[in-house]
Order: C-alpha cells, then structure tokens, then sequence
C-alpha cells in the first residue's frame, strides 16, 4: 500500500505557556499601547525591543506592526521618496515590492541564481541605477554577504534586509540583518516567531533609528524607547519626520518575549527537519537540491528544490501526485499567482525589464514549508513521498 501525509502544511505550534501567561497579565492590565505605562514601568513592547536588540547585536530596534511596515520605514528613513528606484530580487514574495511601491519608488529586479540567492553579477552591473537595495533573503537563501557589501560600497547602494526567512540565521558568524543599514524582520503566524502580524526593524545608525522611531507614531514619546537614540538625535530628526502609524502592541509583545528566548533552540528543531528531508531526496533523478554554503547559517523552516528543465506538464503532474499523497508542494512556475507563491511578472504595478535567467530558475523551483508541527518521522515520511513521485515522473519522461 502506498503511504500518504496526513499532517497540515500549515498548522503553527501553540504559544508558550509563558506568552499566554504575559498576555493575560498585559489584558488584565488594559495598558495595550505601547506608550501607555504606570511611572517606572516599561512597557512589554520596549523591552522587546531591547532583546531583540541583544539578539542580532544590533544597537537599535523598532518593533513594529509587520516585516512589510518595517521595510517601507527602513525605506523612508534612510531618504527613499516617489519615483526613485530602488533594487530588489526578482525572486522575493509581494510585501518586497510592495513595500517599494507603498513609498511611490519602482523597483529593478535582479536576476536570481540557482542556488536561489540574488545573482551578484547581475546586481554589478544594475548597481549604477538605483541608490538602495533591498535585499530579500528569500526562503532563508543568504547570498555571499561579503561580495554584495563590496559591490554596493562601491556604487555608493545603501543595502536594507528583507530578513522575513533569517530571523535566526548568519553569513560567516554575523546575524542576518546586520549587514546593511537596516535588517527588517516579520512576525506573522508563518515566520520564526508567531504574534499573528508584527515586525522588527534594527540599524547601528542613530538618525534612521531616529526617523525610524517617530514615522512609527511614537507621539513624541521617543523617551520610553529602552533601544531608541539619545534624544539629542531626535532633536535634529522630529520635526521634518511624518508620522505614520504602525506601532507593536503590548499584547503581541508579551506574545513573543518567550518566543524570542526559545529562538535557539527551535532553529536546532526546523534544521533537524530541513536535514531530514534533505537527506531524503538526495540524488533523485532530475532533481536539483540548492548548495548550502558553508559561510551561511540557515534555518530551515522551509525547503526548496529544482526541477530544472521539466515540462510545465511534468511538474504539474509531480505535484498532483504529491498532493493525492498528502504532501502540499508550491510551483514557481505557474502563470497564475497561487497564495503565497506569486512571481514578478505578476507585480503588473512594477514592470520589469526580460529576465532570463530568473525565468528559468523559476519554472523549475518547489518550494515545501516546514511547520514545527511535524516529526523527524513525518519529514522522513514526506521525502519518501517526494522522491518515488519525483522518480517516477522524470523515468516515465525518458
Ligand atoms: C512575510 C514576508 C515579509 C513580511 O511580511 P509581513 O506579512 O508584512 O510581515 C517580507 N518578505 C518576505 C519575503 C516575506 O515572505
């Protein structure tokens, strides 16, 4: 008999006790804003802020409503307005552009690899047109850090991080996010910590900080920040910056203090399954795993593979396949956006420029989640699966 997942592609674990615990402490409370403290007291979402300054290394965070309101601040705060362009990876999800577009600028996509990593000689030679990048780890892909940081040095591009898939993760010891001037991060259900929706932004810079501070609606209440600039900084930043709300709350900063703790240890649990599967699906025929390099510290909440040179049919057929067994794979390739797997070509307010090699990347690219819900057991069980379908597929092909 065959075997078949029964398990959910998208079933989150609980939160901790002790998250549940502070949130019902901080309802009790009623003081949910962020701003709104006893004297003496500060606030849950401050002191987030300063954990997960301690985390990454970084001198200042902001909390903030989503990785997509911290990307558009980072944006704004270091000078980003209407009609700039601002370069980007083709292969990223919709809140990259998005959040290019929410400030009237217009993205230039760069070319992806097959390693899934921004392609660093299409970036040198784009570098000239554009002041900033926003670069998007995308699914946990961390390109060489050290090549993109001498590359936009040297054409003077200002580099923020879309690091909705690294929280967590390194390049050669140093956190994710903390390469460029700014590192964006998401909390939303599907990322590595879960208050629902939510954001983080950190910078070494004091005036992004700054800026970073009051477009987040800060009421001029900068003083209650526990990772915030001197307020001599905002002295020369408040009165030229608008505000535009998006604050974190109390509720979801309790939510993830415990969470924040626990960050560790649940990398250890996704790679554990990431190296499952991984293992599991080595040498498939016709099927393409991305090398890891050894400098990149990933985590692995989500896996992808190659099936490079495949027939849109074929594919398609693999995944049928693996679905009639359980197992939910996403397709690059599909002309249609599905959920959460939408390409450039379908971001019609961002026209881009033919893009070859991305194109091709794509039509052959899976991509699975990895909920923490699932065993080493159902991981194992899920290659399985992949493999004999994959294997079946590509022999019946040739
Ligand atoms: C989820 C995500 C974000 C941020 O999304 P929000 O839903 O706004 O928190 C940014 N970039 C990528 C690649 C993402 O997947």
């Amino acid at each position: 008999m065959q075997e078949t997942f029964t398990g959910s592609f998208t079933q989150q674990e609980p939160i901790p006790d002790a998250g549940i615990d502070a949130a019902m402490a901080v309802l009790q409370s009623g003081r949910l804003h962020r701003y709104n403290t006893v004297p003496g007291e500060f606030s849950e979402t401050a002191l987030l802020e300063q954990e997960f300054a301690a985390l990454t290394g970084a001198r200042y965070c902001l909390a903030v409503a989503s990785g997509g309101y911290a990307m558009s601040t980072a944006l704004r705060a270091v000078g980003v307005g209407p009609g700039d362009r601002v370069l980007t990876n083709a292969f990223t999800l919709a809140p990259v552009p998005g959040a290019i577009a929410s400030v009237g600028a217009v993205p230039v996509f760069v070319e992806v690899t097959e390693r899934l990593t921004i392609d660093l000689d299409d970036l040198a030679a784009k570098a000239g047109q554009a002041r900033v990048l926003l670069l998007s780890h995308m699914r946990g892909h961390i390109c060489d850090m050290d090549r993109l940081m001498a590359i936009c040095a040297a054409a003077d591009v200002t580099v923020v991080e879309d690091c909705a898939h690294t929280m967590g993760a390194a390049w050669d010891g140093r956190p994710s996010g903390r390469h460029g001037i700014a590192g964006c991060y998401s909390c939303q259900t599907y990322k590595h910590v879960n208050s629902g929706e939510g954001g983080f932004l950190v910078t070494d810079d004091a005036e992004t900080a700054a800026r970073a501070v009051i477009l987040s609606g800060s009421y001029m209440l900068y003083e209650r920040h526990l990772a915030a600039p001197a307020p001599e900084v905002f002295e020369r930043v408040k009165y030229a910056t608008p505000n535009i709300s998006g604050r974190m709350d109390n509720l979801r900063a309790a939510i993830l203090r415990p969470q924040l703790a626990a960050l560790g240890d649940q990398v250890t649990r996704w790679n554990d399954r990431y190296r499952t599967i991984e293992e599991g699906l080595q040498d498939t025929p016709g099927l393409t795993l991305p090398k890891r390099p050894e400098a990149e510290r990933y985590v692995g909440s989500s896996i992808q593979f190659l099936l490079s040179g495949w027939s849109a049919e074929r594919v398609q057929e693999v995944l049928r396949r693996c679905a009639t067994r359980g197992v939910e794979l996403k397709w690059f390739g599909a002309p249609e956006p599905v959920a959460f797997t939408s390409r450039y070509d379908s971001w019609r307010y961002a026209a881009s420029a033919p893009l070859p090699a991305t194109d091709r990347v794509l039509a052959g690219l899976i991509d699975m989640r990895i909920p923490l819900t699932f065993s080493i057991a159902d991981c194992a069980l899920i290659a399985r699966i992949i493999r004999a379908e994959v294997s079946s597929v590509f022999q019946a092909g040739h």
